[in-house]
């Protein structure tokens, strides 16, 4: 945060990082439209395009209220291929990414990165160090020849690698599908790696309104940990078994997997609680300090405009399938969706899930922050004290290490396999 209280990344004005990658990334769809789709050659995955953008404008790119900068566009057939692969339409692309302002989230992670998301929840833009991006280059190849043969993953899907430059400063971005809707209210997020050390949420992330909490939170709030039908556990596991198998075999380390849970009895019960608030006379706050004669009449009537627009949004967004084929955490697994409950109105693509006092869950996870290679690692303190910590003395075998770990924590603490999500010692009350 900079001086009066402006977002900046590398003294650079988040605002206009923001309109200035918009501008970048319509011209760089823009500019592959007349370039026809064909077979992808190694070449393609090492191209660079970079076009200016003066203040003023030039014969091809528009004018514009931000300094003038430069854009790069990282191997710009491959990515278009990738997101072929995806489903995505230049032009929904397009408009996903340009059409509308992009939101900037709260909750990032210690590397001090920026992430941007997209109007319509599509799609997220993290800033990156030089290292990952350079790594992310060399990754692709192989990368999305495991992609080819398999999309449906947990790994992030990257669609699209540009760096910004302004001012003799480069801002280096990755845009990649987003794994937390935000119409659906997470009543916990956790970012999970199989470590204990030191994975606890800070003081001043816990008293964030949505924080992310951490390994050894999780191993607090969930003692039994979170439980799922045979069939959905054997598919989350068999998923991630192949994942971390690629990682590995890119001496990628560090990466997490990021959780978000929505309670639906949870839900039910603040939903009940605002309803009581309302027929109880007591109004939201916006009504405070209205004429007490027309004040009963004017709740309800507010109260109905309300309900409508609520429920209007809720089906537009549950109707509404997702943009990124294979995206839900439910695709990626490869699970079959069994609706949890008919009558409720939830997004699909959750995965169902069971707590230990039978509260009905739904979560949507995939693994995150893969852009870390054990070859590239900076010889940091920390990571010195966590290898001894973790009883990881074999540094070479650091990578098959991080990954057997992951997979063990996952399969045996947070994730816990039962019959059915509806048997009477699971479903409790219910
Ligand atoms: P560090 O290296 O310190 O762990 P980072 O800056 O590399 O942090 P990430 O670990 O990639 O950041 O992500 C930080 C947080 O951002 C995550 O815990 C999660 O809340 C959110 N986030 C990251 N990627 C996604 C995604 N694809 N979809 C939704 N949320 C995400
Ligand atoms: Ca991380
Ligand atoms: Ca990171």
């Amino acid at each position: 945060v900079g001086e009066g209280g402006e977002i900046t990344y590398k003294k650079i004005q988040s605002s206009q990082i923001m309109g200035s990658i918009q501008l970048g990334i319509q011209h760089a769809i823009g500019g592959l439209a007349s370039k026809p789709e064909r077979d992808l050659l190694m070449q393609d995955f090492m191209t660079v395009e970079t076009t200016n953008f003066p203040s003023e404008g030039s014969n091809h790119t528009p004018a514009h209220h931000y300094s003038e900068f430069k854009f790069k566009t990282y191997a710009p057939i491959a990515f278009r291929y990738f997101r072929d692969l995806f489903g995505i339409q230049p032009d929904d692309f397009l408009m996903s990414m340009c059409s509308a302002p992009l939101r900037e989230l709260s909750n990032p992670g210690a590397s001090g990165s920026i992430f941007y998301l997209t109007n319509d929840d599509e799609f997220i833009i993290k800033t990156v160090q030089h290292k990952e991006g350079e790594f992310l280059q060399k990754l692709l190849p192989g990368y999305y020849l495991n992609l080819d043969q398999n999309p449906r993953t947990l790994l992030p899907k990257f669609f699209g690698l540009y760096c910004y430059q302004c001012n003799s400063k480069n801002v280096r971005l990755v845009a990649m599908n987003n794994l937390l809707p935000s119409y659906v209210k997470l009543h916990q997020k956790y970012d999970l790696k199989g470590s204990t050390y030191k994975r606890k949420a800070s003081k001043t992330e816990r008293q964030k309104s949505s924080p992310t909490y951490k390994d050894l939170d999780f191993m607090e709030h969930h003692t039994e940990g979170i439980f799922l039908e045979a069939d959905t556990y054997t598919a989350l596991i068999k998923t991630m078994q192949r994942d971390c198998r690629v990682l590995e075999s890119f001496k990628i380390m560090d990466y997490s997997l990021l959780v978000g849970i929505h309670n639906l009895d949870e839900a039910q019960r603040e939903k009940t609680e605002a309803r009581k608030r309302t027929d109880s006379g007591q109004s939201d706050d916006e009504n405070e300090g209205e004429p007490k004669k027309s004040g009963l009449n004017r709740t309800r009537l507010e109260q109905a405009k309300e309900d409508f627009k609520t429920q209007v949004k809720r089906t537009q967004s549950i109707n509404r399938q997702r943009l990124v084929a294979h995206s839900t955490a439910m695709e990626s697994i490869q699970a079959e969706s069994e609706p949890i409950d008919e009558e409720e109105d939830v997004p699909p693509g959750g995965i169902p899930a069971r707590n230990a006092r039978g509260e009905r869950l739904l979560l949507f996870l995939g693994i995150i922050d893969i852009l870390q290679s054990y070859r590239l690692r900076k010889k940091l303190e920390h990571t010195w004290k966590s290898m001894i910590h973790d009883g990881d003395t074999v540094s070479v075998h650091r990578p098959n290490f991080y990954a057997q770990r992951f997979l063990d924590f996952m399969a045996r603490t947070v994730f816990k396999k039962i019959p059915s999500l509806d048997l009477p010692e699971i479903k409790g009350n219910h």
